[in-house]
């Protein structure tokens, strides 16, 4: 916060003798101006210079590029801490949906060093990850050192190949580990966090039988140098979310859990009161969810294990099949599962998905997939369906409450990891010029589980770092100003 008010009173008094001389690089004219922070919601004139937000005023502003806003919303960028797709394919539906930082925080990414390097210079948006626990793991331990060499093979092409060692170790966390391969798991990421990692993403939900003891030691040692924790608990009940509480409580682990709501199911008032109860009582723990009644994942991972229809109470025919979009029976089940692929999982109420959204303090996260013609809809449509859906057709929330939870309480969210997410999530001074405009009145999700991804409507303008990435509802070609996040370990 510090540093944007030094900005804000270099801003001022800059404004105080030049301000009729200033030519911005972008003025965007008219808007409502919305900052979650501030509680600012006027009409206003903003000024970018560079890759900054450089002037908020009634006043007109001259710029060598004006774009009249008014009608328009003007918001920060969205943000959002929990997607899969690593590729500007993913970024572009993303963008549509009028998001401008998206960060891989669940599962985290392997090899950081390679992947932030490849994506250096062509990002449509900004991008991060988590240092990913399983994977340190299965490095510390040497499990497979042919999968380990083809891994670091692929991270330098760009290429994903985590699922492998999801596939591959999940049946050897019941093996016990000793002191010494575990202290090797803490020493990787540390590396991995120095290598710029945003904390770290422990995704014990697709490896269930994880250890206890081994899981606490994780905590532990986030806790011991206050590292962010995501997690998607052991298995979508309310122990499961017990678990990752105590074992935050006991450590001071800051904690993040993700999609609440998939892993609540009708428990989502008990589980958001234990959290809001953590939090009152002074611990940092925090959750997300995604607008959707449906989950996805892939159906060859544990979470289809023996006993799935009972842990998550329902049967073959809630179970969609992202290749062909066809429900499942117990013998295509069965062929699938060996071949491997995304499914969709329809199985929360609409209930469910109002209280968790309406909550205070909950964060809109979309968990969106690599791109798939019918991957899960919330890949492209998440943001939007909250503007539009929940806040002006069923007036669940209130637009600058929905904002806040898209953009303010993200980014404040990770400010303790990564301090660099000081500068966005608001329309301020001094603030990184990431900036969403869209037309509240049109905004509307339009993939679809039937018909599959499709950019969002009504989200008009997006500028990251000071460029226009989307204009006039348009990508723009030939523009990559997306930027890496990076967690505070970064050396
Ligand atoms: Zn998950």
């Amino acid at each position: 916060m510090k540093k944007l008010l030094v900005f804000l009173s270099l801003a001022i008094s800059f404004q105080a003798f030049t301000q009729s001389s200033i030519v911005y690089d972008v003025v965007l004219s008219g808007g409502r101006v919305i900052d979650p922070e501030t509680k600012l919601d006027a009409i206003r004139n903003v000024g970018i210079i560079n890759h900054r937000i450089a002037q908020i005023t009634s006043e007109p502003l001259k710029g060598k590029e004006v774009i009249n806003v008014s009608g328009l919303v003007v918001a920060p960028g969205f943000i959002d801490l929990h997607v899969h797709g690593r590729t500007n394919v993913e970024q572009e539906y993303q963008l549509h949906d009028g998001i401008t930082t998206a960060l891989e925080l669940e599962w985290g990414i392997e090899n950081l060093k390679e992947w932030y390097a490849l994506r250096q210079s062509k990002a449509l948006i900004n991008y991060g990850a988590s240092v990913s626990w399983p994977y340190e793991r299965f490095k510390a331990l040497n499990q497979d050192e042919k999968l380990l060499k083809d891994l670091l093979e692929a991270s330098r092409k760009g290429e994903s190949n985590l699922g492998n060692v999801q596939d591959k170790t999940r049946h050897t966390y019941t093996l016990p580990v000793d002191p010494n391969q575990q202290q090797r798991v803490l020493e990787n990421i540390k590396t991995s966090l120095a290598e710029g990692g945003i904390g770290i993403g422990v995704p014990i939900g697709y490896l269930p039988k994880t250890n206890p003891d081994e899981m606490y030691r994780v905590f532990q040692f986030a806790g011991q140098i206050n590292a962010l924790v995501f997690s998607h608990v052991r298995n979508p009940d309310i122990i499961s979310i017990q678990e990752v509480i105590a074992d935050a409580v006991l450590t001071n682990a800051p904690l993040h859990i993700v999609h609440i709501n998939s892993m609540s199911l009708g428990n989502i008032h008990l589980s958001l009161d234990m959290v809001d109860t953590a939090k009152d009582k002074g611990f940092d723990i925090t959750t997300e969810l995604y607008p959707y009644t449906a989950a996805s994942t892939a159906l060859q991972s544990a979470m289809f294990d023996e006993g799935w229809q009972q842990r998550l109470g329902i049967s073959y025919g809630d179970l969609q099949w992202v290749a062909t979009g066809e429900r499942l029976t117990r013998e295509t089940f069965e062929t699938y599962r060996k071949t491997g692929g995304a499914v969709i999982i329809h199985l929360m109420k609409p209930e469910w998905i109002k209280v968790g959204i309406s909550a205070s303090g909950v964060m809109i996260a979309s968990d969106g997939m690599g791109y798939s013609k019918l991957a899960h809809p919330r890949t492209a449509g998440t943001f939007s369906r909250v503007l539009g859906k929940y806040v002006r057709e069923d007036k669940v929330l209130d637009l600058t409450t929905a904002i806040e939870k898209m953009t303010l309480l993200p980014a404040k969210r990770l400010e303790s990891i990564s301090p660099m997410m000081r500068f966005k999530g608001r329309i301020q001074v001094g603030a990184d010029a990431d900036i969403t405009v869209f037309n509240p009145n049109i905004v509307i999700d339009k993939a679809t589980f039937e018909s599959g991804l499709e950019f969002s409507n009504g989200i008009e303008f997006v500028i990251v770092n000071g460029i226009f990435v989307l204009k006039n509802g348009k990508t723009v070609s030939g523009v990559a100003p997306g930027l890496p996040v990076y967690g505070k370990f970064k050396k």
